[in-house]
């Protein structure tokens, strides 16, 4: 059985708008929270709580296990983070993880990371990441120095729990940020491990921004009555994020990508191709044909996919969040996690495959009320991704063309566009567990002051 919390659907939503008592809340004191906190997000500049922290934050405290549904952008890190560092146990008193977060890409591990430090400002907690493409030593020496809250990859993490280096006994919460992204890419099997390795009285938060059939699935199994609360993405990108396609032949993207950046100028862009080898190449191809447009010639070009090694990965992000970067060519697993709210443009160079992709690549800009726009390119197959896309968002993109500035030379420069197809992995059932009492209320009079 699952409490619903959802905006009515007649309510006109933009991924914000949430159900009328979250709305009621305008303050961070509403939600009873510790001084501490409270002086944290201040110094963060949080005014008030976003909608998914005003619902998800009281349920959360009480000891509900909680279904957000949400994309990044929207406050949701800090909306699973703030309840979890207000009922962390100290360190002199547990010195085994209490708090499990797993996410898809080391690149978000690190936002998340990083967002649990700010939030923890005035209060001492271990923090640790244990994601893929870092040390191993160093993270077994983080754990048996004791740590509160891990946040990492589900390859990683169980590889710990194997090693019997990630011992999670103690463990009383899991959060599964982007649930969707983790069983799209693959990591079904390990999470399921990592659950089954975690104590059954635990809170699970599970945030995702679809309720696919496998994501429900996932919180039938791994769950108990769940809170589910509806920021849905279904309207994500309405109200701050413009959004327009472009009708172009094959041959002619590449000209049309050239002409629009010429166009727009943007302050930040990110371009998102299918394939990392189409990656590769369109960043090759910018990177020469920009050199010859005087107000672009300035722009630093940088690329970005799952190929390239982690040290690389963590520059070209940095680069990016400082501004370095004015253009990024980045696929769609790495390109999810990107927190930059300077982004203002967003391309779509390979029309998404997947409406969960378009959602999560379009929200790459407009990022905290921001404003934002988004490209598509679609070409003549393609009609029926962008019916669907429209559908999914239920919003119409608005027709965009290019005059006749675009310069012939692009198109020489162009290369062949890659259409390969990314591997998808299989959706399998997963194993249900059966459930003892959940004992972690008594929690909820432990927290701190
Ligand atoms: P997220 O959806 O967690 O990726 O958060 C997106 C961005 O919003 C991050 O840069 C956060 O630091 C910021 N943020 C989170 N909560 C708030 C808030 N209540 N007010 C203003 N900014 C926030």
């Amino acid at each position: 059985m699952q409490s619903q919390i959802s905006a009515p659907d007649s309510v006109p939503s933009d991924g914000l708008e949430t159900r009328a008592n979250s709305q009621e809340i305008s303050s961070f004191k509403q939600l009873d929270l510790s001084p501490v906190m409270l002086r944290a997000l201040k110094r963060l500049g949080y005014e008030k709580p976003s909608p998914i922290q005003a619902q998800v934050i009281p349920p959360a405290l009480d000891g509900h296990d909680i279904i957000g549904q949400a994309r990044t952008g929207t406050g949701k890190t800090a909306a699973f983070s703030i309840p979890i560092l207000e009922l962390l146990d100290p360190l002199r008193e547990c010195r085994n993880p209490q708090a499990l977060i797993l996410v898809p890409t080391r690149e978000l591990a690190e936002q998340v990371f990083q967002e649990i430090e700010r939030l923890a400002h005035g209060c001492k907690t271990a923090c640790t990441v244990l994601a893929g493409g870092k040390h191993m030593r160093r993270q077994m020496r983080q754990l048996q120095e004791g740590v509160q809250i891990v946040v990492g990859t589900p390859g990683r993490v169980y590889d710990h729990i194997q090693r019997r280096t990630f011992k999670t006994h103690d463990l009383w919460c899991v959060v599964l940020d982007e649930a969707d992204r983790m069983l799209d890419i693959g990591f079904r099997p390990a999470i399921e491990k990592i659950l089954r390795a975690c104590p059954k009285d635990r809170q699970t938060m599970l945030l995702s921004a679809t309720l696919a059939p496998e994501i429900q699935r996932l919180t039938k199994r791994y769950q108990v009555d769940p809170v589910h609360i509806n920021c849905s993405s279904r309207q994500v990108s309405v109200e701050t994020i413009e959004q327009r396609y472009f009708s172009v032949k094959k041959e002619e993207k590449f000209t049309t990508l050239v002409g629009l950046l010429t166009r727009e100028q943007p302050r930040q862009a990110i371009i998102f191709c299918r394939t990392k080898r189409g990656t590769d190449r369109l960043h090759r191809a910018l990177q020469t044909e920009l050199a010859k447009i005087d107000s672009l010639a300035k722009t630093k070009l940088a690329c970005i996919h799952g190929d390239m090694n982690q040290r690389d990965r963590d520059r070209v992000f940095g680069d990016l969040r400082s501004g370095k970067v004015g253009i990024l060519v980045a696929t769609d697993v790495v390109g999810r996690g990107i927190d930059v709210s300077t982004v203002s443009h967003i391309v779509n160079y390979d029309i998404p495959l997947d409406c969960d992709d378009y959602v999560h690549r379009v929200g790459r800009t407009g990022r905290m009320g921001r404003e934002g726009i988004a490209f598509t390119f679609v070409t003549a197959d393609e009609g029926d991704q962008l019916t669907s896309i429209e559908l999914n968002i239920n919003r119409l993109l608005i027709r965009d063309s290019l005059g006749s500035e675009v310069s012939e030379e692009a198109a020489a420069t162009a290369e062949t566009d890659v259409q390969e197809e990314p591997a998808a992995p299989k959706k399998k059932r997963l194993f249900p567990i059966k459930r003892k009492g959940n004992d972690r209320l008594a929690r909820v009079g432990a927290r701190r002051s």
